[in-house]
């Protein structure tokens, strides 16, 4: 068994965003939104705004009221889409229950969703003309090509269909030519399916869901899962103790997947920097 190091390669993937910036001379701008007082919310963001100071980029907070209301927010997403000095726009999810989640996604100017949540960057997507990632699939993608784990030819079986997760998950892996199966909480015999898989991802947001009986022996294992554990501490979806020893690669909680969604925030902000100023 190898251990996959999200660590490691999420911060070369962020020293590589920071030294092309640095080359180009230039200084991408993030403006990141926060409604609300949810505490994880606020570590995330605060992640985020640290990583920008690492790679360069220029970062804005907006931190708005738990009781702002949508067309207050719809009106500062405007704002920000106008402003030519603003490259990314990103809304940290969930929002509060008066605000639509979906007119949100739909008011960022598509050249400006570093999330890759808006429908014409998902069209984009399932087409084949992405430029924009979407983060956390993209960072799973990221840490298979640092190992040199090619997915073509290979069954990869993603657990979840998360908008966010697990249905990105499946384009890009479908893009690099896997043979794709995505299970949900409906699916028929979950064990079976995910015993077919050479790749398997964990994205459901359930402590040690994925047994070791559940796992192939030599598959590669990609868990997307954060989750807390009786002692309050973060775990993924899958048993790692029990299922490390099976597997040829596979991704610890905390220091696997998680580090590589900021990552690939950090190149998204630079891929819309140079969208907008026409230099992709
Ligand atoms: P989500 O929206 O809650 O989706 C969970 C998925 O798991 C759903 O598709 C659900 O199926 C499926 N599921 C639930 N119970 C199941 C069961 N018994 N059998 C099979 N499938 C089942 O969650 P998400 O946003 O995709 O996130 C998943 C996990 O990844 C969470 O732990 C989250 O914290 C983590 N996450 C990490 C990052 C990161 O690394 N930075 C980013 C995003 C999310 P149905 O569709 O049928 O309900």
């Amino acid at each position: 068994m190898q251990i996959i190091d999200g660590k490691a390669v999420s911060l070369a993937v962020k020293t590589d965003v920071r030294d092309a910036i640095a080359k180009a001379g230039i200084e991408p701008c993030l403006a990141v939104i926060l409604v609300g007082n949810d505490p994880a919310s606020r570590v995330y963001v605060n992640n985020k705004k640290k990583a920008c100071a690492f790679c360069g980029i220029r970062s804005l907070e907006y931190a708005l009221p738990e009781e702002t209301t949508q067309e207050e927010l719809l009106d500062l997403i405007d704002k920000l889409n106008r402003d030519p000095a603003v490259n990314g726009i990103l809304c940290q999810l969930p929002v509060p229950g008066q605000i639509s989640e979906k007119e949100v996604i739909a008011k960022i100017d598509p050249k400006k969703d570093v999330d890759c949540f808006h429908n014409e960057n998902v069209g984009r997507l399932w087409t084949g003309s992405y430029r924009i990632l979407p983060c956390t699939p993209a960072g799973v993608m990221a840490l298979l090509d640092h190992y040199h784990i090619d997915p073509a030819g290979k069954h990869c079986v993603i657990v979840g269909r998360s908008n966010i997760v697990g249905k990105p998950m499946a384009a890009l892996m479908l893009a690099r030519n896997a043979t794709v199966t995505i299970c949900h909480s409906h699916t028929a015999d979950l064990k079976a399916q995910c015993l077919q898989a050479d790749i398997l991802v964990a994205a459901v947001g359930k402590a040690k869901f994925i047994t070791a009986d559940m796992v192939k022996d030599g598959a590669v294992v990609l868990d997307v899962g954060i989750n807390r554990n009786d002692d309050g501490k973060l775990c993924g979806d899958v048993d790692f103790e029990k299922v490390k020893d099976k597997v040829s690669w596979i991704t610890p909680v905390p220091g696997g997947c998680g580090p590589m969604t900021i990552a690939v925030l950090m190149q998204n902000t630079l891929t819309a920097y140079k969208i907008q100023t026409k230099t992709l």
